[in-house]
C-alpha cells in the first residue's frame, strides 16, 4: 500500500515490507554469497535466504493484528535457523523492532524509525561494531540518520524514506575502500578494503525494501 502524507503504515504494509525484503534476499541470493565470498566464507546470501525461507511460512500464518508479533517472529526464525553471524545480528535486528512495536495494529513512519534506532542498538550491544568498521551498521546507520533528519525538517514521509534509502546506498558504497574491524572480513585486515561488504548491501536491500512496498504503484 501507498504510505499516505500521515506517514501512517498497517500491520499489510510491515508484511508487505519483509515480503518484499524475502524477495530481494531471494533473487541476490547468489551476489550477496559472491560479495561475502571476496572478503569472507562464501555464504551470506545463502545464510539469509535460508532464514526467510524458513521465516516466510510463519509469518503468513499469523493472525495479523500485532506487528511486534510479526517482527518478533522474524526474529527468532533467523536466530535459530541461521548459522553465520547475521542470524543472531539480523535477528536481533528484528526481534528489537517487535519490542519496540509490541500491541502495535499500526506504527507511524516515526514509530517505524524508533524501531530502527532500538535494532541499531541491539545490533551494537551484540557485535560491538562501531559506524567505519565495514559491517552492516554503516548502512542502518547513516540511513537512520537521514530520515531521523528529514522528519525532523518536516519531509513528508515518503521523501523522508527516500532520503533514508539514498543514505543507505551511500553507506554501503562507502564500505568499499574500508578495513574491516568485525566479524570474518576482519581476519583479513588492510586485504578486505576493495570490496563491498556483503552484510551492508543486504541492508541496503532492507531499507529498499520498505521504500518499494510503501511507494505508489507505477
Ligand atoms: P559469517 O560472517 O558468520 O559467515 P554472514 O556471512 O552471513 O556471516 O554475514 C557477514 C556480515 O555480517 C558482514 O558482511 C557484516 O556486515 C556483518 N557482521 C559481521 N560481524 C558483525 C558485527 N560484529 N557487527 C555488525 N555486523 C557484523
Ligand atoms: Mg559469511
Amino acid at each position: 500500500m501507498p504510505m499516505d502524507s500521515t506517514g501512517q503504515l498497517s500491520y499489510e504494509d510491515m508484511r508487505d515490507w519483509i515480503r518484499h525484503f524475502a524477495g530481494d534476499i531471494a533473487e541476490n541470493k547468489q551476489y550477496l554469497t559472491d560479495l561475502d565470498s571476496a572478503i569472507g566464507d562464501a555464504d551470506h546470501g545463502i545464510n539469509m535466504d535460508r532464514g526467510f525461507q524458513a521465516a516466510m511460512p510463519r509469518v503468513e500464518a499469523l493472525p495479523g493484528d500485532d506487528i511486534g508479533v510479526l517482527f518478533k517472529t522474524v526474529g527468532s526464525t533467523l536466530i535459530s535457523t541461521v548459522g553465520g553471524a547475521s542470524g543472531p545480528l539480523y535477528g536481533t535486528l528484528f526481534l528489537q523492532f517487535g519490542i519496540a512495536t509490541t500491541g502495535h495494529p499500526s506504527v507511524s513512519l516515526t514509530e517505524w524509525m524508533a524501531g530502527l534506532d532500538a535494532s541499531i542498538a541491539g545490533i551494537q550491544r551484540l557485535g560491538k561494531a562501531e559506524p567505519g568498521d565495514k559491517t552492516m551498521l554503516d548502512t542502518l546507520m547513516p540511513a537512520r540518520d537521514a530520515l531521523k533528519q528529514a522528519l525532523a525538517d518536516g519531509t513528508p514521509p515518503g521523501g523522508a524514506l527516500d532520503r533514508a534509502v539514498a543514505a543507505a546506498e551511500a553507506g554501503m558504497k562507502a564500505t568499499i575502500p574500508l578495513v574491516a574491524r568485525r566479524g570474518r572480513a576482519s581476519y583479513l585486515g588492510e586485504r578486505s578494503a576493495g570490496h563491498q561488504d556483503p552484510g551492508a548491501t543486504s541492508s541496503y536491500l532492507l531499507l529498499k525494501a520498505a521504500a518499494d512496498a510503501w511507494s505508489a504503484p507505477a
